[in-house]
């Protein structure tokens, strides 16, 4: 393979490579540090890369394949990580300058996972500061550019990891999903992204956003590498008290089966309110088209397709935007200029509360600061019922919908966002304009469920999203219609991938 084929093909394919031996974990590892370096000063993708800690770790991986020790089939594959996962050693920030500097005692579980599972860190993805945004334009840090159009945002709050892997940074990446943050990214960027069921993947370890919502999933260029990448970080954990103590699910097995391409009898369910007839305001014609298309596949496939209504699913941006700030402005109390990072004003001459003042004040940007005091705010005595307990009344109305879809349905479908990567800068000035960018995936965040985005082709010459949901702990499912939507489209998706990590000034030489 030449490190341009390196960079392209997927992480399942590198991993098979490197156990037959046809290539080294350190070759691997070159060819995306090089990449890295001729690029990413363009892209935007990482906040931190350590060059020398990655070739050592894929040594180490090297020299153990070469004893003959029995490793597993990610061993020696390099991977980026969103900075919202704490690594041991490793500077994390989750995006904001209140933790520049940070280095965690300690590796999240599933970076703890993945390092035993034998991955190669290659670096820490750019994002949305503490996760919140679509675009990745609230990272205290820095732009990041869609490899598609390096004029357009790359999603967000995971636009690092979507970008590094869709510009042929990483082979794959781990995100977050509170909102959206896996799938939206993964959309707009012509990647595959799962936002697992809640509970299901760890978050010891991930700096909090909002504990009810938050998941980490799978970035990837493909959905058996999504499954792949997804299993190695599944599974309880006794360190996060809503872990589910479930066996991890089989899902790369789900993948190949639903490649085969046979969906006969499944029934899947086309959600009126995301979309469909007269819901249509916000959603780009190109968008909506490319879906159709993608439900007319799955049909092909044998699935029967009905229409769903969910009403309670128009109501899902106001619930999560007290929800999740509310939950924000709580989680977010801990960064007080005494325990971690940032410390502003501390010269002796001031009082702790004016320190702690100083020092969030400096350390948080405008959105963080608008998300305390809408939360804080929501949850204050006397507005409390109003607010934040009309929003859950909301949530439990969306996850009825679900429910009862589940009686006629296997799968729900949408698009997985109104509209195509938008340009930078559009949005920054327009919160309300931001927010309705996650229309599409606030409804599975708020009932916990998992739900994929896939590619179904290309609007503008900018890719498009499917949003599959599934019920609760049926992840497979995501993965077996994935897959066989993707196999209906290879030869279009494989065009697409091409272009997208070729175009413009990031072709590669
Ligand atoms: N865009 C949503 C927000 O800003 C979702 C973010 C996320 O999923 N982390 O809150």
């Amino acid at each position: 393979m030449t490190a341009t084929d390196i960079t392209t093909t997927s992480a399942a394919a590198l991993g098979e490579a490197l156990r037959a031996g046809e290539l080294s974990s350190v070759e691997v590892t070159r060819a995306y540090l090089d990449r890295i370096a001729a690029t990413d000063e363009t892209i935007g993708a990482y906040l931190h890369v350590d060059a020398e800690a990655a070739v050592e770790s894929a040594e180490a991986i090297d020299a153990a394949r070469a004893r003959g020790e029995e490793l597993g089939p990610l061993a020696g594959v390099p991977l980026a990580l969103k900075d919202v996962v704490v690594t041991e050693g490793v500077p994390t920030t989750s995006g904001s300058k209140i933790l520049e500097g940070w280095r965690p005692p300690y590796d999240a579980t599933l970076a703890a996972r993945l390092k035993a599972a034998g991955t190669v860190l290659l670096g820490k993805t750019n994002m949305d500061e503490f996760a919140m945004g679509s675009s990745t334009e609230n990272s205290a840090y820095r732009v990041t550019r869609n490899p598609w159009d390096t004029d357009r945002i790359p999603g967000g709050s995971s636009g690092g990891s979507s970008a590094a892997v869709a510009a042929g940074l990483a082979p794959w990446a781990i995100g977050t999903d509170t909102g959206g943050s896996i799938r939206q990214p993964a959309a707009v960027t012509g990647l595959v992204g799962h936002k697992p069921t809640y509970g299901s993947v760890s978050r010891y370890g991930l700096i909090a956003f909002s504990s009810s919502l938050d998941q980490a999933g799978p970035m990837t260029r493909t959905v058996l590498d999504a499954a792949l990448l997804h299993e190695a970080i599944a599974g309880h954990d006794p360190l996060d008290s809503t872990s589910i103590d479930a066996p991890v699910p089989v899902l790369a097995e789900a993948a190949r089966r639903g490649a085969g391409g046979d969906l006969a009898g499944l029934r899947v369910g086309v959600v009126t309110e995301l979309g469909g007839e007269g819901h249509t305001d916000g959603y780009e014609p190109g968008v909506l088209a490319r879906v159709a298309e993608a439900v007319a596949l799955l049909e092909g496939m044998g699935a029967e397709v009905r229409q769903v209504s969910c009403p309670a699913f128009d109501l899902a941006l106001p619930a999560y935007y007290l929800i999740a700030p509310s939950e924000a402005s709580s989680n977010l109390a801990r960064f007080d200029g005494v325990r971690y990072g940032l410390r502003v004003g501390d010269d002796g001459s001031r009082d702790l509360d004016e320190v702690m003042a100083l020092t969030r004040e400096q350390g948080f940007g405008p959105e963080v600061k608008r998300r305390i005091i809408l939360g804080t705010y929501a949850l204050s005595s006397g507005y409390y019922e109003a607010y934040y307990g009309q929003a859950q009344k909301v949530r439990t109305l969306i996850t009825r919908n679900f429910t009862t879809a589940w009686d006629d349905v296997d799968v729900l479908v949408s698009p997985t966002s109104p509209t195509v990567a938008w340009s930078i800068g559009a949005r920054v000035d327009d919160p309300i304009a931001m927010y309705a960018a996650d229309l599409c995936t606030l409804p599975a965040s708020l009932a916990g469920i998992p739900a994929i985005s896939v590619p179904c082709g290309l609007s503008e010459g900018l890719p498009v999203g499917f949003q599959i949901m599934a019920p609760a702990l049926a992840d497979d499912r995501c993965y077996r219609v994935a897959a066989a939507l993707e196999a209906a489209q290879d030869a279009a998706r494989g065009r697409a991938l091409l272009t997208g990590i070729g175009s413009k000034e990031n072709a590669p030489s």
